[in-house]
């Protein structure tokens, strides 16, 4: 089964929320700082995800 998800990581609860790994705080708000999107494949895209948290102002990679 495929997660078509850009934010199919464990710390990510929605798109506005993160359980911040540094801050350790739940459902932290974050801000998404860049997305890039990179070649799996000849015919699959991905896309790496940084969000900085809105509390601590560390910069988590998400997936
Ligand atoms: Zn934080």
């Amino acid at each position: 089964m495929e997660n078509n998800s850009d934010l199919n990581n464990k710390y990510f609860i929605d798109s506005n929320a993160f359980n911040c790994p540094f801050c350790k705080l739940r459902n932290a708000t974050y801000t998404i700082v860049a997305a890039i999107e990179y070649d799996i494949n000849n015919n699959k895209k991905g896309c790496a995800v940084f969000v900085e948290c809105n509390r601590c102002h560390k910069i988590k990679y998400a997936k």
